[in-house]
């Protein structure tokens, strides 16, 4: 048996999965695309033709091996089709016609037919013809490691099919490209707590675990594994008792999923009669379902920019417009909080990566309404989508990233002339729009007044508001030590924010990834905070803290915890709070 050994991460989205690693390496994510002069493209065309030579052999090697010892049908069917790929003059042909047309590298043009393939297969009907593309990807990754000289073992295909992706590090376009393939868990080197890959695991309810700094490098294809995101640990090759500890864990897990599951259409209200509001937040109309299977009362938020991350183009307003009204639709009469592009930092991709240069700090750049202030074209096109859409259900708008009063101006003035250019059109749209900001940096949350003054409501995004009140990037595991969402500073500021808006009788919520965590939900309850807005999987368990919540009780403890300064004090008061 092969040694057993494990890792730690950060458990970035709880819960327990065991199956078997799909490594994706940097091969097909991390590829680099360079020039090559013309008269070297044969040369390049060659150096393709030798790692698929090199591919077949390896194949070979491992029908000979199978055939010597036991036999996996699987395995076999697996090399058959791998087999046929490599042997596929049109596949070929077409990444060597793109290396001489583009003048281009191997794993570059190699990558981009491959993207080509992925989609051709996505298209079938038939769902075995559609599970094929993992085919397409999986050789292609060997050809890219023999191209970039780091062959890889052949993943072991055995009677547990559940697959477990581990990746260096996943963007939130990639992201997007593997949500829809049902991974069991995300492993990755990379990464924090509230990183895009964590909160869309959070989003389709898989544990994930990041910053595990060398799963990539240690793990091989096929290998098996257990995912413990809520401690973050990641078992390989684990022996029969831990295997069989784990699977009574997981069941214990899935029962207590189902036992919330009692909780949907109760109303979230807490023992002492305090009305509460449980929100959604999502990233494409493909997370409608859970959001219903969750009682959610609406969308919290709604990160339109993912609509923008899997595209190589920027999409038109018609197609911006049937997505917004697929949401406001499907959420049927409830409120769709839409948040206008949150794009730059690390949510960039294809057509929008020619708008931003490259800046020298890309989360303090040209990012989210910056970028849309500076780019009046690509935000008048999603302003005018979104109020088109408000004419089928409720929309409100959220802005992202606003740092200063000065900038609701313009905002303000940029929705007018959307409405005045429709209304010339005879285009209906919702009059009474209501335009929000989500505090998320902290000159904004400091100084609140115009916010206040001028807008309709607000959101908290505690996910920035850490990361920028204590300089501590969110998607760098090595200062995720300092990543701390309950600092008595930020506690502080929390709680200035919720009592400027009640003062000035400002709807308030908070979709940062803290109001999802329910160790938070009383200590926000005991701030002030009525509003949650949270990834639809994990609204029950925190509409369960609620309901066994006395607001009354919690707001006098809370009281002493913001006033304390040591941070190790105000997590153990917490963990005080949470015991009741
Ligand atoms: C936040 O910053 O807390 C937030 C909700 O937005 P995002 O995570 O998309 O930046
Ligand atoms: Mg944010």
């Amino acid at each position: 048996m092969t040694a057993s050994f494990s890792l730690h991460g950060i458990g970035v989205s709880h819960g327990i999965a065991i199956g078997r690693a799909f490594l994706v390496s940097h091969a097909t994510l991390e590829v680099s695309h360079y020039e090559i002069p013309s008269d070297q493209a044969a040369a390049e065309v060659r150096r393709m033709e030798r790692a698929v030579k090199e591919v077949r052999h390896e194949l070979k090697a491992l029908r000979a091996e199978m055939a010597a010892g036991e036999r996996f049908e699987e395995i076999e069917a697996f090399i058959d089709v791998h087999e046929t790929m490599l042997g596929d003059e049109i596949l070929a042909g077409n990444v060597k016609t793109y290396i001489v047309e583009h003048c281009c590298n191997a794993e570059w043009a190699l990558v981009q037919q491959m993207n080509l393939w992925v989609a051709q297969f996505e298209q079938f009907e038939d769902s075995y013809l559609r599970e094929r593309k993992f085919d397409v990807m999986q050789i292609v990754e060997r050809i890219l490691k023999h191209l970039m000289g780091r062959p890889g073992t052949l993943p072991k295909v055995g009677d547990d099919s559940h697959m477990v992706l581990v990746a260096h590090d996943l963007s939130p376009a990639d992201m997007m490209q593997f949500k829809h393939r049902h991974f069991v868990a995300f492993v990755t080197d990379l990464g924090g707590a509230t990183s895009h890959t964590a909160i869309a695991a959070r989003g389709l309810g898989v544990p994930a675990i990041a910053g595990t700094r060398h799963a990539r490098q240690l793990l091989r294809d096929g290998e098996m594994v257990i995912v413990d995101g809520t401690r973050g640990a990641v078992i390989v090759n684990p022996d029969h008792a831990i295997l069989s500890e784990y699977r009574k864990l997981q069941q214990i897990q899935e029962s207590r999923q189902e036992a919330l599951k009692t909780l949907k259409r109760r109303r979230p209200r807490t023992r002492d009669g305090v009305e509460v509001t449980l929100l959604a937040n999502i990233e494409t109309a493909d997370d409608l379902d859970r959001v219903r299977e969750s009682g959610a009362q609406g969308i919290g938020l709604f990160r339109s920019e993912f609509l923008y991350l899997d595209q190589d183009t920027l999409p038109d307003e018609d197609t911006q417009f049937k997505a917004y009204r697929e949401v406001v639709e499907g959420m049927e009469g409830r409120p769709v909080t839409l948040r206008t592009l949150d794009l730059g930092a690390d949510k960039m991709r294809g057509g929008i990566d020619s708008l931003a240069r490259v800046a020298p700090n890309p989360a303090m750049g040209l990012r989210a309404i910056r970028l849309c202030f500076a780019e009046q074209p690509l935000f008048m096109t999603q302003l005018r989508a979104a109020l088109r859409a408000s004419a089928y259900g409720k929309i409100k708008l959220l802005v992202p990233m606003l740092s200063g009063g000065d900038e609701i101006h313009p905002l303000l003035a940029a929705v007018e002339e959307a409405k005045r250019k429709l209304d010339e059109e005879g285009v209906a749209f919702d009059r009474a729009l209501e335009v929000g900001a989500m505090i998320e940096v902290p000159s904004a949350a400091l100084a609140l007044g115009p916010f206040l003054r001028q807008l309709d409501f607000l959101s908290i995004g505690t996910n920035d508001l850490t990361q920028y009140l204590m300089a501590v990037d969110r998607t760098d595991e090595a200062v995720s030590y300092l990543y701390n969402p309950t600092h008595p500073a930020m506690l502080r500021l929390l709680a200035h924010i919720l009592k400027r808006a009640r003062q000035f009788e400002m709807p308030i919520s908070l979709c940062g990834e803290m109001a999802d965590d329910p160790q938070m939900t009383w200590l926000l309850l005991g701030l002030g905070l009525r509003e949650f807005s949270m990834p639809a999987t994990g609204l029950l368990a925190v509409k369960e803290r609620v309901l066994r919540a006395d607001v009354g009780t919690l707001q006098k403890t809370v009281a002493r915890i913001v006033r304390a300064e040591d941070p190790e004090k105000v997590k153990a008061m917490i963990e005080k709070l949470n015991r009741g």
